[in-house]
């Protein structure tokens, strides 16, 4: 006779898989990056609120006097776009009277909602000296409620970003949204999410544990690491989770930098066309209309 198991309401986080990238394709002239969803994995709503994650892989630009390299005007509405640098130094400017400079360490998290216009580029020192860039662009989609919020703008240096020190001397854990061993993040988000920067050094260790429910998802931006005992993972592999289980204890064999993503789920109707992401069709013909009748604002260029 055997007795029932007790459901382990802390078993380990199952993985759907381990994903790669598409080769990469460049945005505008100046960035360099592969697709990882949606269109190199088509994930669904199984990475929400993530909507799209475009990496930029360590590239070293040649140096130009040219001085906007990179996406000339253009409009989003419906989410955020955030944009984190690891090196390199990007610009922005947008139709609110927003601008900013993102070097390494910092991160920009702009809330497009209801309507911007804006251009990102190198930064023209930068562009002058080129070499190394690495970063990359995640937008991160807004439910029904916020889509047409007004615009907001969050630029968040290195500095501001909160450090957990990982124990037994493995690295630490920079809190650019949500929460990380009771550590709140420097981003304010509009539905429960976090992003977290991670540096393992050869032989540490680190865990996490998210509700079941939440999505999660785990990117190797450079190393070697084995999760949950026996899920290798390496640099540019992407990491998805399946919603059972919560603890993810990720073990790392050489130096190795990560980015891990979790949030709720917005369980709304994704609609894209380009750089809108709406609830419905209807929207997406609106939003066409308003860009075109100029309600997106202006950009001096
Ligand atoms: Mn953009």
């Amino acid at each position: 006779m055997t007795t029932a198991t007790p459901i382990d309401t802390r078993a380990e986080r199952q993985i759907a898989g381990v994903f790669r990238g598409p080769g990469f394709h460049w945005v505008g002239d100046g960035f360099r990056v592969s697709n990882y969803f949606p269109s190199g994995n088509n994930f669904g709503h199984r990475i929400s609120p993530f909507f799209l994650f475009d990496y930029h892989a360590p590239y070293s630009h040649a140096p130009t006097d040219q001085p906007d390299r990179g996406v000339g005007s253009h409009p989003h509405r419906g989410f955020e776009t955030v944009t984190l640098a690891w090196e390199g130094s990007v610009a922005h400017h947008d139709s609110t009277g927003n601008s900013g400079v993102i070097g390494p360490g910092d991160v920009q998290w702009m809330t497009a909602a209801s309507g911007i216009l804006h251009k990102e580029y190198h930064e023209a020192e930068y562009a002058r000296r080129g070499g190394p860039m690495h970063m990359a662009q995640i937008w991160v989609n807004l439910p029904k409620a916020h889509k047409m919020a007004a615009p907001g703008y969050q630029g968040i240096v290195d500095a501001d970003i909160p450090r957990v020190a990982l124990a037994g001397d493995s690295g630490y854990v920079r809190v650019i949204a949500g929460e990380y061993a009771g550590v709140k993040g420097a981003a304010r988000t509009f539905t429960k999410l976090s992003m977290l920067d991670i540096q393992l050094k050869a032989n540490g260790r680190a865990e996490f544990a998210f509700p079941a429910h939440e999505n999660a998802g785990l990117m190797v931006l450079n190393g070697h690491v084995t999760i949950n005992g026996h899920t290798v993972a390496k640099t540019h592999d992407f990491v998805l989770f399946e919603n059972a289980g919560e603890q993810i204890v990720v073990e790392a064999s050489e130096d190795s930098h990560l980015l891990m993503l979790n949030g709720e789920p917005i369980n709304e109707p994704v609609v894209q066309y380009g750089p809108f992401v709406m609830n419905t069709e209807q929207e997406i013909r609106q939003a066409i209309l308003d860009f075109n009748a100029g309600k997106f604002g202006h950009m001096e260029d």
